[in-house]
């Protein structure tokens, strides 16, 4: 598990200070957030660092936010609230991230769980959020580009695996690559209907649960 603590002035003023970060957190709660442990890691991330310079006043606003691509910094609700479910199946050593875009949810999970890998399709995407970890230290999440429906089999199977963009139904390559007692966390949909949903290996079965309506970019196949 890792701590934030780096070469950058991860602190920030006015709109991206410390009380700002603060103010997020207590509106998590204030929709449903109950685990401590995400909202402290919410309050102490610098979502500030994950949007370009001319968004970063915007960045603690409770809001998807374009980060270039076609593609957006998932809302602080949905980050918060696919963690929180995925921690659900108990402490988690290995987790499998597809859709890395800005690597805040990536940032999240590696300060929660043992192991974080994550698999972003658009290279030039993927280079920037590379150097965004170095520079805080993120040294101990692993990243591929690849198309993200595969999963990661050589490094599975995973306690948990989360979603960050919508396919209409679930890939059963992620599926196979769930440890017993593992979650997959996924909005299924079209563009305009998605339901967050979670996928429970049990010994013999895979449960399935219908959490709430989201909106995602869509999970494309191939590389780019
Ligand atoms: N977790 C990210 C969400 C970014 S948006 C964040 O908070 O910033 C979703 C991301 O999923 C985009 O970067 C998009 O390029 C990526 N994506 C879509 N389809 C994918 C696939 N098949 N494999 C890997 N990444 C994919």
């Amino acid at each position: 598990m890792g701590q934030l603590a780096v070469k950058l002035d991860v602190s920030g003023v006015g709109m991206t200070s410390q009380r700002t970060r603060n103010r997020l957190t207590d509106r998590l709660r204030e929709q449903g957030i109950i685990d401590e442990s995400v909202l402290h890691a919410m309050g102490s991330t610098p979502r500030h660092l994950f949007v370009d310079e001319a968004l970063a006043h915007r960045a603690y606003e409770d809001t998807a936010l374009p980060i270039g691509h076609g593609q957006t910094i998932s809302q602080p609700y949905i980050v918060a609230r696919m963690t929180e479910l995925l921690l659900e199946a108990g402490d988690l050593n290995s987790v499998l991230e597809v859709g890395t875009g800005s690597g805040y949810q990536t940032a999240i999970l590696a300060q929660l769980v043992g192991q974080v890998a994550t698999v972003e399709r658009i290279s030039a995407l993927l280079d920037r959020t590379l150097v965004r970890f170095r520079q805080l230290g993120l040294h101990q999440i692993k990243a591929k580009y690849d198309d993200g429906q595969l999963g990661w089999p050589e490094r599975g199977p995973f306690d948990g695996i989360v979603v960050t963009a919508s396919p209409r139904v679930v890939p059963e390559a992620l599926l196979a690559q769930l440890a017993p007692g593992g979650r997959l966390v996924i909005p299924l949909g079209d563009l305009e209907t998605q339901t967050l949903t979670v996928f429970e290996r049990q010994e013999s079965d895979i449960i399935r649960t219908e959490v709430e309506q989201v909106r995602f970019v869509p999970l494309l196949g191939g590389r780019s």
